[in-house]
């Protein structure tokens, strides 16, 4: 993929507030500190588009970046962020819902789980809720530097483990921002979604 153009573009909290212009979505989904915004950047090749529009924890909107003109990169908001009180995780679990389940635009969803970490509880319920919603789902296991080499089968075997992750619209890739490790697969797989 070749980016000739990215920005961002809007964000939303209700239908209402989506892009009206039709581009096809592909979501990323992930924990709170997951490395979602490096990862947009990485795929951008910007430096702080992601950050600068939601910061971690704190901007609870989907936030659409535009690429190319031609489609929308949709970062959805980071669960399982603890400072967040039970009633707003709520109001946000339906707005999450909301988007994934009724956007007709929406092309894939990227997961993204800590490759340092066995996948949480609420990897694993995300991960149940988007076989449920029956879209083309790519695993992304984020900070894979952070894992030594001899390590790295290890967690894929786990991530197999815990996900079950055999089945035909699900894909996995091991992925660094720091070593931009597998930026071209992740775009691979966009391309192929959108
Ligand atoms: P977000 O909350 O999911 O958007 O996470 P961020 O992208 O802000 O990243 C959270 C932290 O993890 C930051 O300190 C990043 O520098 C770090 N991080 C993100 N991606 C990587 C990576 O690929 N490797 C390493 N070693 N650290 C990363």
């Amino acid at each position: 993929m070749i980016i000739k153009d990215s920005s961002y573009a809007i964000s939303a909290v209700r239908e209402d507030q989506y892009p009206t212009d039709n581009l096809p979505e592909v979501a990323l989904s992930g924990r709170s500190n997951v490395g979602k915004s490096s990862l947009i950047n990485t795929l951008l090749n910007r430096k702080n588009l992601a950050r600068t529009s939601a910061q971690p924890g704190k901007t609870q909107t989907l936030n659409f970046y535009l690429v190319n003109h031609a489609f929308y990169l949709v970062d959805v908001p980071g669960y399982g962020y603890a400072k967040v009180s039970q009633k707003k995780r709520e109001q946000f679990g339906i707005m999450i819902q909301d988007y994934l389940e009724t956007r007709a635009n929406l092309q894939g969803l990227i997961i993204l789980v800590d490759g340092r970490h066995e996948p949480t509880k609420n990897d694993v319920a995300m991960y149940n809720y988007a076989l449920y919603l029956n879209i083309p789902i790519l695993v992304v296991c984020t900070k894979i530097d952070k894992v030594k080499k001899s390590q790295q089968n290890q967690v894929l075997a786990i991530l197999k483990q815990k996900l079950d992750l055999n089945h035909d619209n699900v894909d996995v890739v091991t992925f660094s921002s720091v070593q931009k490790l597998h930026v071209q697969e992740v775009w691979q797989w966009i391309e192929q979604n959108l």
